[in-house]
């Protein structure tokens, strides 16, 4: 069965890792690096990597984890007290050797020191805590979860990776929230030298901020809320700002865009590779509303073809 083993497509299952080291990155970001001899296995691929962190309920185990290749029917039908919860993250690094894999928690909820308690913005984003944001305010060395990846290493978006940029984009829009932070992170260190773009993100404190090595051509540009601003405000004044100086022609010529559904289960689109041979490319994820907002202004505000922004809702506020 070794030889067969390779032409088969990964399976998602579950990697038990524990805690190594748990470092915070500022008021509203911890890192935790996670080992376990079985990680050496784990199926890393791409720059966006998403995965799915695996909680017990309290009180019980991993163990109540189905395995198998139904294990997500079998999860569906757990009883919710036993069910563990499942969120998706983002895998910021993964080494083969030794066995690390590195991912970065939001704080959100009054779980970080820099809590936005803001309310009344229009998208609400009071941030309530959650299972995850609240396990990882208060992992510590050896504590247990499970991690939800490829069982073996592919190639491009199929194991949750989602950046792939057609090849005749030259003029780069990243933009998100603190969701996105990992994400964007991984994508922006293995950009090629001569990449051109500029990154917007918001996060909710001045010191959230982070430095990465990044090629000349692409500027990075923080705002932070400081629990003032809205969810998403200076988010979208950036990107208009960036869109003006990347693609200043075209504000105001309206493009036709259908409405999308930022309840529907998920707001996702990503164009397939080099759908857009355009040389023009948009990347956006974070709470869903802002993104909707944001794609709107990418298309239809600034006549971005479609084809060349990827939109992700990667949390919907008021809903797990
Ligand atoms: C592809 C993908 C990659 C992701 N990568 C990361 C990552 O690397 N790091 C990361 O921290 N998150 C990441 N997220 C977002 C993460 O999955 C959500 O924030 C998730 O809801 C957190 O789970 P929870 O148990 O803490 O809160 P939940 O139980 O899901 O939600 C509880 C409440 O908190 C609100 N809420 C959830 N997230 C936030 C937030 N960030 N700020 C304010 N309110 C919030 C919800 O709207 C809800 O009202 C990613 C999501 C996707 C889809």
């Amino acid at each position: 069965m070794a030889g067969t083993r390779t032409a088969e497509k990964p399976v998602y299952r579950m990697f038990p890792v524990e805690v190594a080291r748990v470092q915070r990155l500022g008021p509203s970001f911890v890192r935790i690096t996670f080992t376990a001899e079985c990680l050496r296995g784990f199926g890393a691929g791409g720059v966006d990597q998403r995965i799915k962190v695996v909680l017990a309920q309290p009180g019980r185990t991993l163990a109540d984890f189905p395995s198998g290749p139904g294990w997500y029917q079998e999860w569906l039908a757990l009883p919710e007290e036993i069910r563990p919860v499942l969120r998706t993250y983002t895998v910021r690094a993964y080494r083969p050797e030794p066995a690390e894999l590195d991912i970065d928690f939001v704080l959100h909820g009054g779980n970080g020191h820099g809590g936005n308690g803001h309310s009344g913005n229009g998208n609400g984003a009071t941030g309530h805590a959650g299972p995850a944001a609240t396990w990882a305010a208060s992992a510590r060395p050896g504590d247990e979860i499970g991690v939800l990846g490829p069982d073996r290493p592919g190639t491009g978006r199929m194991w949750g990776c989602e950046w792939a940029p057609p090849a005749s984009a030259s003029h780069l829009v990243l933009a998100g929230d603190e969701t996105a932070v990992p994400a964007v992170a991984s994508i922006v260190e293995t950009l090629p030298p001569c990449a051109r773009g500029i990154v917007c993100l918001e996060v909710p404190e001045e010191h959230d901020r982070q430095d990465w090595i990044v090629p000349d051509g692409v500027e990075v540009r923080w705002f932070a809320r400081r629990a003032t601003a809205p969810h998403g405000q200076l988010l979208e004044e950036g990107v208009a700002a960036a869109l003006d100086e990347l693609h200043p022609r075209s504000r105001g010529g309206a493009v036709e865009l259908d409405d999308v559904d930022v309840d529907a289960p998920i707001l996702w689109d990503v164009p397939e590779d080099d759908a857009s041979p355009g040389r023009f490319y948009g990347w956006l994820a974070g709470e869903a509303t802002v993104i909707k907002r944001l794609r709107q202004l990418l298309v239809r505000d600034y006549g971005i073809p479609k084809q060349a922004v990827a939109f992700m809702g990667y949390w919907r506020d008021g809903r797990s």
